[in-house]
Parts: C-alpha cells; sequence; structure tokens
C-alpha cells in the first residue's frame, strides 16, 4: 500500500491524529516502558521507520506522506518510550510535563521564534526577560539587578556559572595584578556536568577540588574551609541543591560565607583589595549553586526554607523540567550581578545586533547565551506560570514530596528494604537485602552479592516492561542502590507501596534462585 507523498496537511488534522497515535501508542505498551528490552524496541522501531535487512536507511527516494509518517511513528515513540506519566516510572529526573506546558511548547514549535534577535522574537524577547524576572525574584534576587537567560538546562547553566566565574577572576586579577590560577570547589556529589564544564573552559588545572560528602550527602563545610583556606588563589565553589541521587541539599548559607570569608582573604601576592565598585569586595570568589533539581523547591511554601541561603549566591542552576513539570529543555540560569558577561559578549554580529537599534530602543538577547538560535523555551514556563501561580506549582512539588516520604516510611517497615538517606525533596535511594534466615541470610550477604541482586531487580523490571526504578552507587564501599525519583504527583500512596512490594518480591525470587548463602558468591 503506498500513498503519494504530499508537501504536508493542515496543523489541525495532524494534531488530531498525533493525539490518537499517542494514545494508540500508550495502550498498546499497556505499561510503563515497552516490554521486551532493547532488542525488541529496537525492531519494532526499526520497522516503524522503515529500516529492514535489504533497505537500511529511513531516508528512502520518496517519502510516505504526513498523514501516514506521523500515525506510524507516533504510535511507535508513545509504544517504545518510557512514560513519565506512568506512576511506576520513577529512575530519573525525568518528569509527566503539565498539558498546559505541551500545548505552549506546540504554540512555540509552530511560531519558532528565535531569540538570538528583536526581529525573530518581538513577543519571545519580552516573555524571556519576564519570565528570567520572576524566577530571580523566587530566588531571592533583586529583579531590577539580576540577569540571567532559559538554556537546555543544568548542563549548559553549569558552564555558564562557572563562565561567568572566571570572567570575574580575570577582571579581578587584571585590576589587582596577577593573584594565582582559579579553582574549582565542589562536592564529591555534584553533578557531572561541573567537571564537564571546568575542562571546557580549562578550569581543570589546578585539578576541580573534590570535597568529601557527610553521610547525608551534602558538602562537608569543615573540609570546605580547610581546603579554601589552603589555596589563597581565586575560588569558585559550586555547591549543589538538591543532589542527583539523595536530593540532598548543602548548607548554602554557611557555604556562602566560607566563599564571603575567602573573597576577604589577602590574596596572593597582592595587597588586601578595596571593595569593588559593584558591591562585592573582590571577585575572587564566586559561589555557584546548582538548584537544578532542587530549585523547584521555592514554589513551596513547606520545602522554600531549605534553600535558605541560596539568595547569597552569585549564579544558580534552575531546571523547570524537574520540579517544574516542563517539556524539556527548560533550564533557567540567574546572576544578581549586573556586571556584564564578558566573555559572551566578545564576539559581534551585525546582522544580529547593531548599536543604533539598540539605541533605537530595539532589544537583543544575544549576548546572554553561547548559543545563537535559541528556541522560545521561556514561553511554556511563562504559561505554566500563569497558568497555576506559586501556590499551585508548590501542591504538585509537596504531593511529590509526600510521596518520597511515605515511600521512605514504607522501605522503614520492611525488613528487606533499608534506605540510604534521610528524604530531603522527593527522591528515596534504598537497597534490597533478603531478610536474615532466609534463603541467603542477611548476615551473609556480601556487598558482592547485594549489588549483583539489586542491578538484577532492577534489569528484571525493564525487561518485564514492568517498571522503571533507577540505580546508583553509594557510601564509602559504593554499593549499588535503587532508587525512586518521583516527579507525578499524580501518583499515589497506594502505587508507591506496590512498587517498592514489587522490588522486594522480585528480590525474594532473584535471591531464592542464586541459591543463598556465601557459598554461591563470586
Ligand atoms: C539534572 C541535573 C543537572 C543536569 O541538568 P540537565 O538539565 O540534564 O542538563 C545538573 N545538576 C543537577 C544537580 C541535576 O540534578
Amino acid at each position: 500500500m503506498s500513498e503519494a507523498p504530499q508537501p504536508g496537511r493542515g496543523l489541525n488534522e495532524l494534531v488530531g491524529l498525533t493525539l490518537a497515535a499517542l494514545a494508540e501508542g500508550r495502550r498498546r505498551r499497556g505499561g510503563p516502558l515497552p516490554a521486551g528490552g532493547p532488542v525488541r524496541v529496537r525492531a519494532a522501531i526499526q520497522a516503524a521507520l522503515g529500516v529492514s535487512p535489504d533497505r537500511t536507511s529511513l531516508l528512502t527516494r520518496t517519502g510516505i506522506g504526513s498523514t501516514a509518517a506521523i500515525t506510524g511513528l507516533v504510535e511507535a515513540l508513545a509504544a517504545g518510550s518510557v512514560d513519565p506519566a506512568d506512576p511506576w516510572c520513577a529512575a530519573h529526573l525525568h518528569c509527566p510535563p503539565l498539558p498546559v506546558a505541551v500545548a505552549a511548547d506546540l504554540a512555540v514549535s509552530a511560531l519558532n521564534p528565535s531569540l538570538d534577535s528583536w526581529d525573530q522574537a518581538p513577543a519571545a524577547t519580552t516573555i524571556e526577560t519576564e519570565v528570567v524576572a520572576a524566577l530571580a525574584a523566587l530566588a531571592g534576587f533583586d529583579p531590577t539587578r539580576a540577569t540571567g537567560t532559559i538554556t537546555t538546562g543544568g548542563t549548559e547553566s553549569n558552564l555558564m556559572g562557572l563562565l561567568l566565574a572566571r570572567d570575574a577572576a580575570h577582571a579581578d586579577a587584571a585590576g589587582t595584578g596577577p593573584s594565582g590560577r582559579l579553582r574549582v570547589f565542589r562536592s564529591a556529589a555534584a553533578h557531572l556536568s561541573v567537571d564537564r564544564a571546568a575542562a571546557v573552559l580549562g578550569l581543570d588545572d589546578p585539578p576541580v577540588a573534590v570535597i568529601p560528602t557527610d553521610g547525608q550527602d551534602r558538602m562537608r563545610l569543615d573540609l570546605l574551609r580547610r581546603a579554601l583556606a589552603e589555596h589563597p588563589g581565586p575560588a569558585v565553589v559550586v555547591a549543589t541543591a538538591g543532589t542527583t541521587d539523595a536530593g540532598a541539599v548543602d548548607p548554602l548559607r554557611e557555604i556562602a560565607a566560607a566563599v564571603e570569608e575567602h573573597r576577604r582573604r589577602p590574596p596572593l601576592r597582592r595587597p588586601p583589595a578595596a571593595p569593588a565598585a559593584t558591591g562585592h569586595p573582590a571577585s575572587s570568589g564566586w559561589l555557584h549553586v546548582d538548584a537544578a533539581y532542587g530549585g523547584g523547591a521555592l514554589f513551596s511554601d513547606r520545602l522554600a526554607a531549605c534553600l535558605d541561603g541560596l539568595a547569597l549566591a552569585d549564579s544558580v542552576s534552575l531546571d523547570l523540567h524537574k520540579l517544574g513539570w516542563q517539556p524539556a529543555p527548560a533550564g533557567v540560569f540567574l546572576t544578581p550581578r549586573p556586571d556584564g558577561w564578558p566573555s559572551v559578549r566578545v564576539a559581534h554580529a551585525d546582522y544580529l545586533r547593531s548599536e543604533d537599534d539598540e539605541a533605537a530602543g530595539f532589544p537583543s538577547l544575544l549576548d546572554r547565551s553561547l548559543r545563537t538560535t535559541r528556541r522560545a523555551d521561556s514561553f511554556p514556563i511563562a504559561v505554566t506560570l500563569r497558568a497555576l501561580g506559586r501556590a499551585g506549582l508548590g501542591a504538585l512539588v509537596d504531593a511529590c514530596h509526600d510521596l518520597a516520604r511515605h515511600a521512605e516510611r514504607t522501605v522503614q517497615a520492611d525488613p528487606r528494604l533499608e534506605s540510604a538517606f534521610p528524604v530531603t525533596l522527593s527522591t528515596i535511594v534504598f537497597r534490597y537485602r533478603p531478610r536474615a534466615g532466609a534463603a541467603g541470610s542477611a548476615a551473609e550477604c556480601t556487598t558482592d552479592r547485594l549489588n549483583r541482586l539489586n542491578a538484577d531487580i532492577r534489569r528484571t523490571l525493564l525487561l518485564d516492561g514492568r517498571a522503571v526504578v533507577g540505580r546508583t552507587r553509594t557510601g564509602p564501599d559504593r554499593a549499588v542502590h535503587l532508587k525512586l525519583t518521583l516527579l507525578n504527583h499524580d501518583a499515589t500512596h497506594a502505587d508507591v507501596d506496590a512498587l517498592l512490594r514489587l522490588v522486594a518480591e522480585i528480590g525474594d525470587e532473584l535471591a531464592g534462585e542464586d541459591g543463598g548463602g556465601i557459598g554461591s558468591v563470586s
């Protein structure tokens, strides 16, 4: 059956087909993810793409037409996806987007504004500016001075934070003479993007200083203070508000005080600096807070206090595609320092921005990003903030927090499960351990065996298409743990209890199968 290629149908009709195909694909999937693992999914998707052993590329000379392509591929995508709207999809900081945000996102795709010049995005330029101002105020910054940009996520925001810190250190060194090399300090639980950003920016010599964490995954303040005291040069400290695994929040206020003390410390080979004109004493210390995960807690009256001290940061990363329920990407970078963004400003492009246009009142956000063409990802955020308000989003944050605390109680009540960290935000890290007396008694369980059991539990759930549970390594012996990252505000306590029961039951089955007992290990 072949259909003549069409240049395209009207959007109304295609959107209708898309919604129907989403529902049909979801029905075919029948759970949080497709059953059968990577081999089965690959075969199904290749078939939908028209790729087969005798036809190896999806790009054929003539197409199959919009109707067939949309229906077939949306169905295949939905059937083959992990669905964050399913209560048993709980592995990652991967949220079910709000319908209002998805609808707004469609408008962005249809209009395709680009933020690199006013004449590609007259409305979106103002929308981004106002979204940044609203979120800067939420973070506790003065919205008339603070600046920021919408980013692709925590990774880009962390890069921006370190970039501005490097600019500030250079400006400081230029004003007062060489003062040593900028060093990055981060905790052992910081996100991998911090080290990547440091490497990209050449801030890995001296190497990034890794500060150990305490038993709750938070940066050890005493060890940070000691490390800063041993480094008399410029420093950028990256604190984490919501570690990716445990959801722990570093002691922000105390870390800010340590950075402030470092700023006032007489730098290498130069007399104590006079306070800079911006009101900051000097720029040999910069605090970047990676609140990619935890920033959403600002919407909640109950949880906002967790982020006490955030307003003392020099820059902040915040992801609204996590606790914010936006379609990705919806990253936000904020800074209260109005000093300009020198590294981003170095380049000029007359076709995008001219001084006479700017003098005539045509603003440009070109110098707010390392990107050029830039989607209006601020728009779904703006629509969501307008639709739900702070209380509406706060209620969603609270629902996820409640769910995690409930999960914690369930884990504590089950002798086969043990939790690794107290719940701060919406994540619980735990592992299965066979009950004493059962096959492979607890006392005999080596770390190796526990690691294998927990990894096998997760893979079993994935292969069966039954649940998506996260996994990580933690503790002094880097033991394999499971985690539930609960971002689905519609999930119920009963959903979470049933999932934890399933994890423990599969653990029991696997522990029984591998015979148990110390002799069967490695
Ligand atoms: C998710 C996350 C990041 C990375 O953000 P992306 O949006 O995936 O680029 C950085 N830091 C933390 C703490 C995160 O949780």
